[in-house]
């Protein structure tokens, strides 16, 4: 199993097999890409577009898929189907990947929720497609996925809602179809891990229908919760995952939290318990490359 960081400042955690860079974060900000980095890009969540555009917000009824509504989108969402905006997105790949990047991962890839979206374009393509709408939306979401996929020739990862049952319905995600033009496949899975359980039967779930590596991100940036639930979250989610990511946001707080597991008995004597070899290698490769005594 390997190690990721997900970070929103540009640096390179060598302890780490993965870095992962947020280049196009969901303000809409294009930043300079990473190189050696995956720079990450999200792809149809976009704060300033959505200023600047408005008219190519997504929409269900009248509504926008924009934040400060009773459905409580974190940020505002772009229509998946906006000729214009699929190319300013492939584009911002192309130019990314041409910076001697590891690789890109998409983000928010998909409609906003169920019954998104319903704009006049998407009205009259989905009508000219003469498919379902469910199955016409899941087309949308692949044939951009798969575009991306022929403009670029460096590695390509994927992150997915974290809804294991109905990402076909709620988001357009249709897992095995798009898995197709992927390296491998994230989720984010963050919560605060006071319990676990949960985490356990999403991942599970996950992990019996994803054919891809398989990344999973917990949360571990501000606000931080006890070290004790990240490392119960981290034994769980290692019996599930070919890549377990530490969004910490910050390089700072990766490296904090390096050093205390390293050093904490207790962390290596709850691994051992478990049988967390994985878990228990990965603390020994840190031990080695931070120079970090037990
Ligand atoms: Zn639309």
């Amino acid at each position: 199993m390997k190690i990721g960081v997900l970070l929103d400042e540009p640096n390179l955690l060598p302890e780490f097999d993965y870095t992962f860079y947020e280049a196009k974060p969901s303000s809409g900000r294009i930043l300079p890409p990473l190189p050696k980095a995956w720079n990450v890009v999200n792809c149809f969540a976009d704060n300033t577009v959505s200023q600047t555009k408005p008219e190519l917000v997504a929409t269900c009824k009248g509504e926008k898929a924009v934040r400060g509504t009773v459905k409580r989108f974190l940020w505002d969402w772009i229509c998946p189907s906006r000729t214009e905006y699929r190319d300013y997105c492939i584009k911002t790949i192309q130019d990314m990947a041409k910076k001697d990047v590891a690789g890109i991962r998409l983000d928010s890839v998909c409609f906003p929720r169920e019954g998104y979206c319903d704009c006049p374009t998407c009205q009259s393509l989905s009508a000219k497609s003469g498919k379902d709408f469910l199955e016409w939306r899941a087309h949308q979401i692949e044939s951009f996925i798969r575009e991306v996929r022929e403009s670029i020739t460096c590695g390509l990862g994927l992150t997915l809602e974290p809804d294991p049952c109905y990402g076909k319905e709620r988001f357009g995600l249709d897992l095995a179809k798009v898995s197709e033009y992927v390296d491998f496949v994230s989720t984010p899975l963050y919560m605060d891990y006071s319990i676990v359980y949960w985490l356990d039967i999403i991942s599970n779930c996950f992990r019996r229908k994803i054919t891809k590596p398989y990344h999973i991100e917990l949360y571990a940036g501000h606000p931080r919760s006890p070290t004790k639930n990240l490392v119960s979250a981290l034994a769980v989610a290692s019996n599930y995952a070919d890549c377990l990511i530490l969004s910490t946001y910050e390089s700072r707080i990766a490296q904090s939290l390096q050093s205390e597991m390293i050093q904490d008995p207790k962390v290596w004597k709850f691994f051992e318990e478990r049988g967390c070899n994985s878990m228990l290698d990965i603390l020994k490769h840190w031990q080695k490359s931070t120079g970090t005594d037990r």
